[in-house]
């Protein structure tokens, strides 16, 4: 701040114009405004628009004379300040000097005047008048700087009282600057109203003030006059005089609510799911590790549940990621609902906005403390049970979570319908370790989807020693694709008609023998190569070996016109972009010609990306190929949705034939099937062929082409050839 340069003015009073004259020829060198008055009055009224540094008076005027004039200069508050000195030809006795002193003279000059005594003495008020004026204009600055400060000021003296606040000071604690002024520190400071306060002799302040130190606290409240706890924080220091004694303590502080606000969101996002509102992974792990401390301490128990939602890719990708989003957000609200409410209550709908109003007001009055909900990262949700009394107690929420969650999700246009899988670890049960019990709940979980979804399971040590031989077999099944021979091979399994007894078909069955555990079954380590994504590479070593070993029986004339090369596929391997040119390319690189494959699907896998599927399947089947529906009646695919897939047959599975004659439903279904598969134009194949009475059946009403143990088991290339070659001979 610049404090403006102050130039000084001198009034000169005196009847007579060439004394007046005389006067400012005399004052040009001073550098000073000099302002000339012939009367008494003239001078007043000069006085009311200028401030002078010093009045030169005559005494002897006409009217008003000079003694009446500065004592009415001197009534005024405004002019008071001013130094007068009188001058006078006459009248040199002291009782007339000293009734000059009386009206306010500082000093008294005899005419004629000497000049350089005037000019020094002039020189010396205009010094002075300077000085003065320098003082205000900085004490103003610092008014002006106290006022202008956002921070809070007070000046407080040694015993505490308040005697100073700034304009902001004021304004944050909700005071006037003259209400603070005379009250005592301790009334603001936080904790101030609790009796273990010190007294201020004792306060941390005050000491900080005796040691001459500066003060901080970064966080705490102040009171403000109508008793709201402002968040702030604030800086005293103590100060001294020039002798180095104790004045008193300035305090400076600031409001930080809306900092404390920001960090309070800050917390808030780093600790909560904005999609859901949720509790994230981050907050999942301390309450957990809280739980199980508090669990410990009580000898207790308490549970982890973690819930993923079976197919939910499904919904993402058929629905988008919005309504995925509202799903989302539609089971989390459930989830919580199941924990705040007895069992026999039912879930709310969505939809349902009077509902779900009450459901939120609920979940604030009733969630228990102690429980948590979380999601961790896309569709997986997890549940601390705190406080349990026995482990079952966990089953019973899980059950109520999977009856919340089956009615349909309505979800803008669509009834969605979804079900989770729950594992669930219990402590000191299954790990006394927050790691461990989410690694033990994480495997029960995978054991539930591996029992088929929408269910729970509890973890049980057996499920630790699976998930660890099936990372084990991962590894193994890695390595052995890498050496493939050496672990893998292909078994060969004639499908046969049984009327004319002729071949119709080989299907190709993979086999891995593993170097310590001996021969692992298909259905064990093919649902892991898919889960590992690397069905489409080992799919297509399959297809390779198969391709060539079938067209070397070709080319030694061991095969009839018409035989098929049956292959299973797996949907991992048709989903791939490249999938139908990749298959063509193996058929060409072996000249086995497309109308000669049959390939296998499973039904069950039908229902993951559907569309692709059957769009790729048209493509193959367009350049030739066949395609038959493996395992037919396990899976999911309906009467009315069979006859718009593009395939040629259906194979039915081997449970149904199983219980040929044993079950007098299943023979009549296995009927219907039969008849509907000839209506619709299907081949039909029945597998898993154990006995003579399952073949008869099954010839008897119209499945003529069988596949099983009862013709032939699943034989090696060298077995199968050695078998097509015997059958040559015999005909
Ligand atoms: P699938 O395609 O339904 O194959 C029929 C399964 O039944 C084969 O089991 C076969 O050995 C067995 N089998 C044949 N006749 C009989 C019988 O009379 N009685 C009984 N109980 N079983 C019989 P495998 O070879 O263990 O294959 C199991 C599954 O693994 C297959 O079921 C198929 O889904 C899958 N798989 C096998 N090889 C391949 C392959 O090369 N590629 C793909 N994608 N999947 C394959
Ligand atoms: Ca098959
Ligand atoms: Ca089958």
């Amino acid at each position: 701040m610049i404090i403006k340069p102050h130039s000084s003015k001198i009034l000169v009073v005196d009847d007579k114009a060439e004394n007046l004259y005389a006067m400012e020829s005399l004052l040009k060198d001073c550098e000073v405004e000099v302002f000339l008055a012939q009367s008494g009055n003239a001078a007043l009224s000069f006085t009311l628009h200028h401030d002078f540094a010093l009045i030169l008076m005559d005494v002897q005027m006409p009217e008003m004379d000079g003694f009446e004039t500065a004592s009415l200069i001197r009534q005024d508050e405004e002019t008071r300040q001013i130094p007068i000195i009188f001058m006078t030809a006459l009248n040199t006795d002291s009782r007339y000097i000293f009734q000059g002193y009386q009206s306010g003279a500082v000093d008294y000059l005899i005419k004629p005047v000497d000049s350089d005594i005037l000019l020094s003495k002039i020189r010396v008020f205009l010094a002075l008048d300077s000085y003065q004026h320098e003082l205000t204009a900085m004490k103003r600055q610092y008014q002006l700087l106290l006022n202008c400060a956002g921070e809070g000021i007070l000046g407080v003296s040694p015993s505490g009282h308040i005697q100073f606040a700034n304009a902001a000071g004021a304004r944050i604690l909700g005071y006037t600057e003259q209400q603070l002024r005379g009250c005592h520190l301790h009334r603001l400071l936080f904790g101030a109203q609790e009796q273990e306060l010190p007294h201020w002799e004792q306060s941390t302040i005050y000491m900080a003030y005796q040691d001459g130190q500066p003060y901080r606290v970064h966080d705490t409240r102040l009171w403000s006059r109508e008793q709201q706890a402002i968040p702030a924080e604030y800086t005293s220091a103590p100060l001294k005089d020039e002798a180095g004694s104790f004045v008193g303590g300035v305090i400076v502080f600031q409001d930080i609510s809306l900092r404390k606000q920001t960090e309070q969101k800050l917390l808030e996002l780093a600790q909560y799911d904005p999609l859901t509102g949720l509790a994230n992974r981050a907050l999942f792990h301390d309450f957990l590790n809280l739980s199980i401390a508090r669990a410990r301490r009580r000898k207790g128990n308490m549970a982890v549940l973690l819930l993923d939602l079976d197919h939910f890719k499904d919904i993402n990708d058929t629905l988008g990621h919005d309504t995925g989003d509202k799903l989302l957000q539609s089971v989390a609200q459930r989830i919580q609902y199941s924990l705040v409410t007895p069992q026999t209550e039912a879930a709310p709908l969505d939809g349902n906005a009077h509902l779900l109003k009450s459901v939120a007001q609920r979940l604030k009055d009733n969630l228990r403390r102690s429980d948590l909900v979380a999601r961790l990262g896309g569709d997986e949700f997890a549940i601390v049970l705190d406080d349990i009394s026995q482990p079952q107690d966990a089953a019973v929420v899980a059950q109520k979570i999977l009856g919340s969650l089956a009615p349909p999700h309505q979800l803008d246009n669509y009834q969605v319908f979804i079900s989770p899988s729950i594992g669930i670890a219990t402590y000191p049960a299954c790990s006394d370790e927050a790691e461990e019990l989410v690694k033990a709940a994480d495997t029960a979980l995978y054991q539930a989807k591996a029992q088929g979804r929408n269910n729970y399971q509890f973890y049980a040590p057996d499920m630790h020693r699976a998930a660890m031989e099936r990372i084990r077999l991962e590894q193994d099944l890695r390595h052995a694709l890498r050496v493939k021979e050496q672990q893998l091979s292909l078994h060969y399994q004639p499908q046969v008609n049984l009327t004319t007894g002729n071949l119709v078909g080989i299907e190709v069955l993979l086999r891995w023998r593993h170097p310590e555990m001996g021969m692992i079954n298909p259905a064990r380590f093919i649902p892991l190569a898919e889960r590992m994504g690397i069905m489409s590479e080992l799919g297509e070593w399959i297809f390779d070996q198969a391709c060539g070993q079938f067209q070397r029986w070709c080319q030694a004339g061991l095969l009839d016109e018409g035989v098929m090369l049956a292959l299973n596929i797996s949907s991992r391997q048709l989903t791939r972009d490249d999938s139908v040119s990749t298959i063509q390319a193996i058929l060409a690189r072996h000249g086995l010609p497309e109308h000669s494959v049959n390939l296998e699907l499973t039904e069950n896998t039908l229902k993951d990306e559907l569309e692709v599927i059957t769009q790729r399947l048209e493509q193959l089947r367009a350049s030739g190929m066949r395609i038959a529906l493996d395992d037919f009646g396990t899976g999911y695919s309906s009467f009315n949705q069979i006859h718009c897939l593009p395939i040629d047959s259906l194979k039915l599975a081997q449970p149904f034939v199983n219980k040929i004659g044993q079950d007098a439903k299943n023979d009549a279904v296995i009927k219907t099937i039969i008849s509907m598969a000839h209506t619709l134009g299907f081949d039909l194949i029945a597998e898993g062929v154990e006995t003579r009475e399952q073949a008869a059946f099954l010839q008897e009403h119209g499945c003529d082409c069988v596949q099983g143990f009862f013709i032939h088991p699943p034989l090696s290339g060298a077995m199968m050839t050695r078998l097509l070659q015997s059958r040559r001979t015999n005909k």
